[in-house]
């Protein structure tokens, strides 16, 4: 057994080495720790730094602390039957969706269980799994764990919209999945119902399933011009899609790790399969006040939502005016910002500088990407950089004067 390259990984790599058969240490790890060594600012990984609703903590300590039922043991494998009420409700409530709450929807321990368990479940061996890219860095990696093969299309500047002909244009008896993201981390592109009525016509005539990740489905900003389509509701659908959501992005909650799938109850079925032997089941406490918020979430999506409108133009406006060129998000975290007005390096190489430099941590697309993609100089996803702007606007300002006295 050759020696898992932790110490190797560079600066742009994806998470999966092919060449050595190895799970590397995810982007956001490298970063984080990188920024971290120099008591920098992280606008790397996507994590608020302030707390979801005070009331949902209060009653996950309650939850732990008072007697209240069995909320330190293992809750049932698919979840608690109450969570997943609560999963259906807010699916009615929010999409007009009809679910049936003891087979059509399953307790996650995060939507990374959730995304895990469906590529495992579905991504045949030796088969072609086809995805959009810039893609959320655990596709490529379970998809290569699957034993799999990922096939990407694209998303381009300025507007990272789908190019669904292409993707359709890549369906073969060959494919066994498809990976979707609405909206888009990093892109922020919310994908119309249009799009997503297109590629799943398309797959009618294949053997394929589709995964689609709806963490961002409460951050769509109200001048994207578009709202967030499940794609559950795409007639059609429920036969051949599995969504995945979290309570992380929804409620400010990332450390909860609590997520669900919603899908047919046979493609329910075939994911708790493998579920059940990746964590079999986790977070009694956190699924109790996750309930909760589902039933209710006292205009708590709302009030982020602003939140997150502000400190994404307060960012945007701040790196507009240090010379990259910006991309305004409709949805989600992040703003992705192209560095070629700045620099020749490649944004792998630029995020180094800027940590070692100015103390601040950035995603490099580039390890969001296949790696034929990295390999390609002439390729713009190798030309840009994530910024979170999940942060209090002082962070941001703060972040912003390091970087200008870089630049100056
Ligand atoms: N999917 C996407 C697109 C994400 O951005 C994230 C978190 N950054 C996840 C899944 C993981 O969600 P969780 O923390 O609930 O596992």
């Amino acid at each position: 057994m050759g020696q898992v390259p932790w110490a190797r990984a560079a600066a742009g790599a994806n998470t999966y080495d092919q060449q050595a058969h190895a799970v590397l240490p995810t982007i956001y790890e490298r970063v984080g720790a990188t920024t971290a060594a120099r008591d920098g600012i992280n606008l790397g990984q996507g994590f608020p730094d302030h707390d979801g609703p005070a009331w949902m903590r209060q009653l996950a300590a309650e939850a732990i602390t008072t007697d209240h039922g069995p909320t330190n043991q293992y809750p049932p494998g698919a979840g608690f039957p109450d969570f997943r009420q609560a999963v259906a409700a807010h699916q009615r409530r929010h999409y007009g969706l009809d679910l049936d709450p003891t087979t059509q929807v399953l307790y996650c321990t995060g939507a990374t269980e959730g995304i895990a368990a469906s590529i495992l479940a579905f991504a045949r061996p030796g088969s072609e799994v086809l995805s959009f890219e810039p893609f959320y860095d655990s596709y490529g990696a379970m998809v290569s764990l699957a034993g799999a093969h990922l096939r990407t299309i694209p998303l381009r500047a300025p507007d990272f919209r789908p190019d669904v002909e292409a993707l359709i244009a890549r369906l073969t008896d060959q494919t066994s999945m498809i990976l979707l993201n609405s909206p888009h981390n990093p892109t922020g592109t919310v994908f119309t119902r249009g799009e997503l009525e297109a590629i799943i016509h398309a797959t009618r005539a294949h053997d394929v399933v589709i995964m689609c990740d709806e963490v961002y489905e409460h951050l769509v900003f109200d001048d994207a011009g578009v709202s967030h389509t499940p794609i559950l509701t795409i007639p059609g659908a429920l036969q051949v899609a599995v969504a995945v959501s979290s309570a992380g992005k929804a409620f400010s909650f990332t450390g909860w790790k609590t997520g669900w799938i919603t899908a047919s109850c046979e493609l329910v079925n075939r994911v708790r399969g493998v579920k059940q032997f990746l964590t079999f089941t986790a977070n009694p406490a956190y699924q109790y006040a996750v309930t909760a918020g589902l039933h209710d979430d006292r205009g708590f999506y709302a009030h982020n939502r602003q939140h997150l409108h502000q400190t994404r133009d307060l960012l945007a406006a701040g790196l507009t005016e240090l010379g990259f060129t910006t991309y305004t998000p409709q949805a989600g975290y992040f703003i992705l910002a192209d560095t070629r007005e700045l620099t020749d390096l490649t944004a792998a190489e630029y995020s180094q500088k800027l940590i070692d430099d100015a103390g601040v941590g950035t995603i490099p697309v580039s390890a969001l990407t296949h790696p034929s993609t990295q390999d390609d100089p002439h390729d713009e996803l190798n030309y840009l950089l994530r910024f979170a702007f999940c942060k209090h606007p002082t962070t941001l300002t703060t972040a912003l004067t390091r970087l200008q006295k870089v630049l100056d």
